[in-house]
């Protein structure tokens, strides 16, 4: 099968998780229990959701010269993924979230962006080719904005479809979201871009047509367990996602993203590529953790027969 080309450019975190009964107060010490180490970021896990589901891609990203820096890039390559573009940059840390998960399952996050910062314009321009040569580039927002815009500037210059995650939830300026085909926002991040709650058909619809005339001519609102508001040519619909029992919801909607593009740049028409997207989420949410729980191809067809 002919298929296109991806490029991936986002974020790559170390995550440190401690689960501890309550998280400390100021000045308070708690004993932990377990404690683990997995490979995060939002572009990380689109990059690894890519590359299990059967994309041709390429990630562009920053790791910093540590050991977990080089640990994430072989992972990378092992996930089908062109680490080209993943270069380990002096003087700098891999990014790192610290999350302590307390007995009811809520979360606290510090996050640090370390070499995630240093994917600068500049260093966009050292690998634009990748971008030029592609069929679809896919972006979130835990990358400067000032790269992002310049990414889908040059990706529109050059015909490369820009599917954008606009995830963590912030508002974005016109001049991006006129260089972008195809947006996925969550519930929350549709509030934030668009000032309008989602709370039925009609407001989800309200929300894609905010974004319809700021020149994006597909809008994915993501629902969670309830699915997808499918929003083109001002005409809006659900496509209800898989039900499942649901362990963890971590990198639900990164999996979404990844599985999305890698069945668009297959020519799968949208609605059989929304429907391969949730399978693939909806298989995620059955297992534990980020990148662990995301499928591989085989496992996406055989849940879809
Ligand atoms: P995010 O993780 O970005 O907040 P959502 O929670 O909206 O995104 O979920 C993204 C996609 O993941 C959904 O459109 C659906 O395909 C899948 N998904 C999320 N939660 C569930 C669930 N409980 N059961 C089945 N699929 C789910």
């Amino acid at each position: 099968m002919q298929k296109g080309k991806l490029v991936v450019l986002g974020s790559i975190n170390a995550d440190h998780i401690l689960n501890i009964e309550h998280f400390p107060r100021p000045g308070e010490t708690v004993l932990g229990q377990q404690y683990k180490v997995a490979f995060g970021g939002k572009g990380a896990n689109q990059a690894v959701a890519a590359g299990r589901s059967g994309a041709d891609i390429s990630f562009i990203a920053c790791v910093g010269q540590d050991d977990i820096g080089e640990r994430i890039r072989q992972q990378l390559s092992s996930d089908s993924i062109n680490t080209q573009a993943i270069e380990a940059i002096d003087g700098e840390t891999t990014g790192v979230a610290l999350i302590f998960v307390n007995q009811e399952g809520e979360n606290v996050i510090g996050i640090s962006a370390g070499a995630n910062a240093a994917v600068t314009p500049d260093y966009l321009s050292k690998h634009q080719k990748l971008i030029e040569d592609a069929d679809a580039l896919l972006m979130q927002l835990e990358s400067p904005l000032e790269t992002v815009m310049a990414a889908a500037q040059l990706a529109r210059k050059h015909n490369t479809q820009v599917i954008l995650n606009p995830a963590p939830a912030r508002e974005l300026p016109d001049d991006l979201l006129a260089n972008i085909d195809v947006i996925t926002p969550n519930e929350t991040e549709a509030e934030k871009l668009t000032g309008i709650t989602i709370k039925d058909d009609a407001s989800a619809q309200r929300a894609a047509e905010v974004l319809h005339q700021k020149g994006i001519k597909t809008v994915l609102i993501t629902l969670g367990s309830r699915g997808v508001w499918l929003s083109q040519n001002q005409q809006g619909k659900t496509i209800p996602g898989f039900k499942v029992k649901a362990v963890d919801t971590i990198a639900a909607g990164d999996t979404f993203n990844g599985a999305l593009v890698t069945a668009l740049l297959e020519g799968t028409e949208i609605n059989a590529a929304v429907r391969f997207a949730h399978a693939a989420a909806a298989i995620a949410v059955t297992r534990e953790g980020a990148q662990p729980s995301v499928p591989w191809r085989k496992e996406i067809d055989s849940f879809l027969q």
